[in-house]
Parts: C-alpha cells; structure tokens; sequence
C-alpha cells in the first residue's frame, strides 16, 4: 500500500484504492452538504476545497446540496450566500444543485418502507422522557413502551403525523434498533419529528420533517455519491448512517470518511455562534470584513485563491487541531505580493513644508507599479512643496536607530528627493506636532545622490493639493482569548473592543479616484487595502486585508 504522503492524504488514499479496485465502477462522486442556517466560513471553505477538489481530481463530479431539513432555523437569504460564495471560491456545481427537500417525499416513502419491515415506530414518548429512556454512555436505554406498536397501527399513526392531524412534539417516528447499544446514536434515535413550520422552499406541503442523519444518507444514496466526506463529529454517526443505508437497500451505499474541522485560532468558526455576534448586535452583517465568513473574507481583500491555497495548506487530517490565523494570513500576503498594484497612501497625515521647492512646481515622478511584476508597468505620482508622510515617520526625539524624519535628519521620500528636517511646528497650547518644515537636495531626483552619500531612511508621501482623501478601516482580531471551549454565554465576553479602528481623512495618490472594488492594492510600507462596498465616488472607504508584517503578534506580546 502506498503512503498518504505518496497520494496526498488519507482521503486520497482511500479514492485512489477504490478506483483500483473498481469500487463503485472506479466513480468519483462528493458532494458539499451545507445547511442553509447561516453564512459559510473558513471552515466551509475547507470542506469545499477538499470535495469539489478531489472530484476534479479524479475526474469525478462534486453536487452542491442543501441540507434544508430544519425549516425554523433556515431561509433563502443563506441559500443564496453559500451559492455565491461556493463559485466565489472558484468551485463550479455545473446543474448539479440539490436540495435535500426535494427528496421529501421519497424520504417518506423509506421511512414507510422502515415500518414495514418493523424496522421503525412511532414513539408517543415526550421528548425529556425519550431523552430518559436513552441511557449514558455508561449505563444502557429502555425500550419505549410504544416500541412494540403493531406494523398496522404505525402506519396508521405516521399518515396521521403527516396529515397534520397531531401537535409539535406529541409524537416522533423512531427507528428500531438497540437500546442497549454502546452507540448511543443506535439507540432508537428519531427519524421524523412534527414541526408545524413553513418551509422556504415546501411551504406547508409537509408538517412532519426527518432528522439529519436520516436523510442524508439517503440524500447520499439517491445522488450515486461514493465517497461521502464529513467531519469527526460524525464518526460516532458512520454506523447509523451504514444500518439505514442497508435496510433500505439502495443500489449505491456511499462511503462515509471522516476528517478534522478545522479551527482556527483568534476567532470563532461556528455558524451559531457567528450568528449570535449578530443577533447581540456586536457585529451587524454576516460579510463584516472582522467575521471568518467566506463573504467576510472576501470583502475584506481576501483573494479566493489565496483561501485556496491555505485549504491545500493545512492538508486533511484525522485529528482536531487548531491552526494559526498568521498561516492563513501569510498565504494571503504571498499571493497579493504578486498581484497588488503598490500606490502610496498615508494613513494618519503629518504635513510637510519643503521650504526651498518653488511654490508652484509640480513634478510627475515615475513609480513602479509592482516590482514582481514588471508587465504592471508604471505610472506617475505628482510632487509639489507641500506633501503629507505618515505621523509615525517623524520624531522629535528619536532614539538612537530611528532611520526616518527627524530634526536635522535627512531622509529619501520614495521615488522622489532627499529631504532634511530644518524646523518643526508645534501647537503652544498642545504641544502637538503640527507641521514640518524641511530642505530638499535638487541633485537626488529618483532617491540617489551625486555624492553617493548614505541615507537609510525611505518613507511614503502624498502631496498634499492632489490627495484623494478616503476613510481607511483597520481590523484586530475579532476574539482576543482562544479557548473555543468557552461557555456560550461567556464567549461574548472574548470580543476584542479594538477589533476595528476607523481613520478618517487619510491621504492617498490622486491615482486612487479610478480604483474599483475588484482592485487590490499595497500601500507601500503599511499593507494591503482593497475599496470596501460602502465606498462611494465621494467618500472613498478602504479596508485593510493584512498589514506587512504581523504587528498584531507583536503589539500582543508586550501587553
Ligand atoms: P457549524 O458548526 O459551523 O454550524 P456545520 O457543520 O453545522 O458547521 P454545515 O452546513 O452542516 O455546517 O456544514 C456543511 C459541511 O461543511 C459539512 O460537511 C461539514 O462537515 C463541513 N464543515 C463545517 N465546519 C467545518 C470546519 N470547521 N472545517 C471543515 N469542514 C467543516
Ligand atoms: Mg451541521
């Protein structure tokens, strides 16, 4: 047998097994079964990455299903996310979209079926009895006294649950299996429940609706899905989905493999838990850029192929771990590093008075558009006497290897002249830096002298009559502790207060006026941006995707 590290991973493994063998007619089919009660995150991301990636692999089909049994909690505003957000991804369904509501009706006739064979009963148990009746992991269930119901008087009794003739919770139909099972999965577990609740897509057709476990194998076995990938917590579910699966005799019995979910560290990954940030008010849209969320991500400047990457990344495993954001981070750094265009835009503006440039002058100076990627070409960046750099590039007193503007110091200003600091402005009653005056050399035009002379110091500008002014929102983490274990009451209180800064009148290259939503830029020195959707052509807004460098690691650590 061949190690995972020859195929890839232990799914692949299997796979290619399988297709040695003839398993299935050597098919290859996965689906991604995503329930429409909340937006799709990072986690989804992985999922879909793995399935629709294996099956263009091997040259399979991957469907998109949507796992629409539980109408209280679903609707078509998530249908419509997780749709766009799977092609955003990159990942085509072709005409294979599937609901799992289509299969209502041919899921009743398998439970009908289940009856007959004496393989299922209708319980009048109340919920908290059946939930009694069930036993521990250590100590063994009872048989429901309704466990030996005739075949005749179950029948009878599921046609009524599904004419609407009884209330929520007043019966359920139960499969017939072990009560004393060391599974307690196996332990009768309920297969159909009333729930007189509008469903988005069946309205009022149905009042009874089954129970994950049922219908997805069934909805597995009824797509001619081979290979059917889920996550661990459904190891202990594999048996049931097995038992149901062979009762019923389908054709095709898909095979359920088990991998990791993935976690991921400063942030929370559970649509229930993203939708209580929600409904607390914390945080007011699914696509805020702070949220894991696939449309989070995305209109933060994530490129999909940068989430792709990080997928392939992580690989597929068999045990529960917790990955660094940094890593999911680094793999979006490296792939705008490629591809964002680089313009200089000041974040929190300090002016700057060159005192011996000519009042009127403008000079267009030549800038490189990306220096990995000389077919961006370059574009030209007005200079005039009077320019903004970053507040942070001046100080008064600076120690002693502090390369940027200070008094006295000469410093290169990017692409254009050596500046030196000859007087600096304050405010009497504040003491606030307010202005800089400096000289600048004629000679260094470009960032190099005549002289040869050294300058270690290189920082951003924008002059200042041709700045575009923008709004520039920053994120942190969204949670500042990481025990995902946490209480659902206490999580809530993990919520980094600083997880968004908001700047406003930040100065930016006049070239930014033509820059479109799709576009991703690095300012130089700071980041990577890209234009949020509230932007408008008179109030430009930016987010911040990543900084450079992982500052937040450091800021972290001296705290
Ligand atoms: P959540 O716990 O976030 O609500 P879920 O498992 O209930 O997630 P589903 O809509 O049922 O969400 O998930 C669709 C598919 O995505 C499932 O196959 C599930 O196993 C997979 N999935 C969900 N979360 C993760 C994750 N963190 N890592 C990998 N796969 C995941
Ligand atoms: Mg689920």
């Amino acid at each position: 047998m061949k190690s995972d590290e020859q195929t890839g991973d232990f799914i692949r493994t299997i796979i290619k097994e399988d297709i040695a063998n003839n398993k299935h007619d050597g098919r290859v089919a996965t689906r991604f079964p995503p329930e429409p009660n909340g937006y799709l995150h990072i986690g989804h991301a992985k999922s879909i990455c793995l399935n629709f990636g294996i099956a263009k692999e091997f040259s399979g089909t991957c469907n998109l299903r949507f796992d629409d049994t539980n109408p209280t909690k679903e609707n078509i505003e998530y249908v419509q996310s997780i749709q766009e957000d799977v092609k955003w991804l990159g990942f085509d369904w072709e005409d294979r979209l599937y609901y799992a509501s289509d299969y209502f009706e041919k899921l009743y006739d398998c439970a009908v079926q289940l009856i007959k064979l004496g393989k299922a009963y209708v319980c009048s148990l109340k919920a908290d009895e059946i939930r009694a009746y069930r036993g521990t992991l250590t100590e063994p269930g009872k048989d429901s006294p309704y466990r030996d119901r005739s075949i005749e008087e179950n029948l009878k009794l599921f046609d009524q649950m599904r004419r609407g003739e009884f209330k929520d919770g007043t019966h359920v139909l139960r499969a017939k299996i072990d009560m004393t099972s060391p599974n307690i999965n196996m332990r009768d577990p309920t297969i159909y429940r009333i729930r007189h609740a509008e469903h988005h897509r069946t309205k009022d057709k149905w009042c009874i609706y089954p129970m994950y476990d049922f219908a997805h194998c069934i909805s597995d076995a009824l797509e001619n899905i081979t290979h059917s990938i889920c996550t661990l917590e459904f190891e202990d579910h594999r048996p049931l989905y097995d038992w149901f699966l062979d009762q019923l005799d389908f054709p095709c019995h898909p095979q359920q493999i088990e991998f990791a979910r993935l976690n991921l560290s400063f942030t929370v990954m559970s649509k229930r838990k993203l939708l209580k940030l929600i409904e607390s008010g914390m945080i007011k849209e699914w696509d805020d850029p702070r949220m894991p969320t696939i449309s989070g991500l995305r209109r933060r400047g994530y490129p999909a192929k940068a989430i792709r990457e990080f997928c392939e990344r992580i690989g597929v495993a068999k045990r529960d771990s917790v990955v660094d954001m940094a890593l999911l981070d680094f793999c979006v750094r490296e792939d705008l590093n490629k591809h964002a265009m680089r313009v200089m835009g000041v974040l929190r503006p300090l002016k700057v008075v060159i005192i011996n440039y000519p009042d009127d002058l403008v000079e267009e100076i030549e800038a490189i558009n990306n220096p990995e990627d000389s077919n961006m070409g370059t574009r030209n960046v007005p200079f005039s006497k009077i320019i903004y750099i970053e507040k942070d590039d001046f100080m008064f007193d600076p120690p002693k290897k502090y390369f940027r503007l200070a008094p006295g110091k000469e410093v290169r200003l990017r692409y254009a002249y050596y500046v030196t600091c000859v007087d600096v402005i304050k405010d009497e009653n504040t003491d606030e830096i307010i202005e800089v005056h400096c000289t600048y050399d004629p000679e260094t035009k470009g960032g190099s002298s005549p002289d040869g002379r050294k300058v270690k110091g290189t920082i951003h500008w924008v002059s200042e009559k041709h700045a575009v002014s923008a709004e520039v929102r920053l994120y942190n983490p969204l949670i500042l502790d990481n025990s995902e274990d946490e209480k659902e009451s206490d999580f809530l209180k993990l919520i980094n207060p600083n997880s968004l800064e908001i700047l406003q009148g930040c100065k930016l290259e006049p070239c930014m006026v033509h820059s479109k939503h799709e576009d991703f830029f690095q300012f130089e020195r700071l980041g990577y941006f890209v234009m949020d959707k509230e932007s408008t052509s008179d109030h430009f807004v930016f987010n911040r995707t990543v900084p450079l460098r992982d500052s937040w690691a450091k800021i972290q650590k001296k705290s």
